[in-house]
């Protein structure tokens, strides 16, 4: 980065201080992880300077040949990793990844059933203020407040009634497996398409440590970012038959020009995803998730569902005496670093809400095992258990700085498995 640093030493600087925060920080936040140097090569390379609109081998704009490489590479792995029909790699985000869908098969004023935001949903799930709830008549789905998981009997029976055009599952914070089939049954049921939102558990999906949604739903969606271990964006999955129709509401329908260099970037990290490293990685974030939140419940902690099967968990501090607020600037104050998040059932609101998230990719990443989660687990329950004494705070600073320098990001990013 010498020529940055000569030219814009402002922006160079601040990038040296993320690398140096992401380095001794330790990183639960669910949604993150770390890519690899060479997934962050791809993304910083001059295929940002190409106009690429349309698709392989017809493009609006000559030049095309080699990004046409990129992105052809980037869909047959795509397709392969999921074992797709097909696969658009253009959508910039997640959320454009959800409206494109949404656009292509819905009209304003349609009915869509989506997971409660509350309830671990997303915002593109139907949020009031989100464009899914601005645009269409929205109804949602829970968890059992008893157990925490997935009502199936609700969720069909709010079908049943409702009659949605599009259900939507998937979430950003539901920490147990997601029974795709039974979603089918009822989208087949009231004569719905289906769409199963990956964003989250994609990387687990194509380690085969999740069930996969994809021989069971009309449309798949996700992120490249999050366990998925790629750079910034998104991805749809679909049936051959829907192909024409989702290819042509991302671009022209919602997007322009692609961003060549993020698919360059994914490309690379759908080749790392089929790797044996990146699977053991997926495991071992599992393992890690599970550990943690064992440990928590042996501390006397409220885990939602008891406990996890995936990245994340979600803790309950009802019982506890502080807020998710206040715990997650607490713990940021030690280089811990999580997101405060409802839980079911929150009387608090989303700003102070009750609970917070925890999820372990990034850490899995890194290298850490399921020692080194029990260990930040205990690190935690520390601090939120004596959020005023100082010597506590200097302790668990030391442990932290201790865990993150044993495992390092190598320059800016590299993970274990792909050095
Ligand atoms: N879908 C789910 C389930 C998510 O958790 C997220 C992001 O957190 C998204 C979609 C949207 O992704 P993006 O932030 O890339 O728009």
């Amino acid at each position: 980065m010498t020529t940055l640093k000569h030219d814009d030493p402002e922006v160079w600087n601040a990038i040296q201080e993320e690398a140096k925060r992401q380095q001794e920080t330790i990183d639960l936040i669910a949604s993150e992880n770390i890519c690899s140097l060479a997934v962050q090569e791809a993304q910083g390379s001059l295929m940002t300077n190409k106009y690429a609109e349309g698709y392989v081998n017809k493009r609006w704009y000559a030049g095309c040949a080699n990004v046409d490489t990129v992105e052809h590479l980037a869909v047959q792995r795509a397709k392969q990793i999921f074992g797709a029909e097909h696969a658009n790699v253009q959508p910039n985000a997640g959320s454009q990844a959800n409206m494109a869908v949404c656009f292509a098969v819905l009209k304003p004023g349609d009915r869509v059933l989506g997971m409660d935001l509350s309830h671990g949903g997303h915002l593109t799930h139907g949020f009031k203020k989100n464009f899914s709830g601005m645009m269409y008549e929205i109804s949602h789905y829970g968890v059992k407040r008893e157990t925490g998981c997935i009502d199936y009997d609700e969720l069909r029976n709010i079908a049943l009634a409702f009659k949605p055009k599009l259900i939507i599952a998937g979430a950003s914070a539901y920490p147990r497996i997601i029974d795709f089939k039974k979603f089918r049954a009822v989208a087949d049921e009231v004569g719905a398409y289906f769409m199963a939102d990956i964003a989250h558990i994609a990387g687990l999906i194509a380690a085969g440590v999740h069930p996969s949604p994809v021989p069971f739903a009309d449309f798949v969606t996700t992120t490249t970012h999050k366990t998925l271990r790629g750079p910034r964006g998104g991805l749809i999955l679909c049936k051959s038959k829907y192909a024409k129709q989702i290819d042509a509401m991302v671009f022209p329908g919602i997007q322009g020009g692609p961003f060549m260099h993020s698919i360059a970037a994914k490309a690379v990290a759908f080749k790392e995803a089929m790797s044996e490293e990146f699977k053991k990685c997926q495991q071992q974030t599992v393992k890690n998730a599970q550990a943690m939140a064992n440990e928590f419940v042996k501390k006397g902690y409220d885990i939602v569902s008891g406990g996890t099967d995936n990245h994340l968990f979600l803790v309950d501090l009802r019982n506890k005496n502080i807020t998710g607020k206040e715990a997650q600037i607490l713990l940021e104050t030690v280089n811990i670093v999580l997101n405060r998040n409802t839980v079911p059932y929150d009387e608090r609101g989303a700003n102070e809400p009750s609970g917070i998230r925890i999820g372990t990719p990034t850490i899995a990443s890194r290298g850490m095992d399921e020692k080194d989660s029990v260990k930040i687990a205990e690190c935690i329950d520390k601090i939120l258990s004596r959020p005023h004494n100082d010597q506590a705070k200097r302790d668990v600073k030391n442990i932290v700085k201790d865990l993150c320098a044993a495992y390092p990001l190598h320059e800016s990013g590299a993970c274990p498995s792909t050095k």
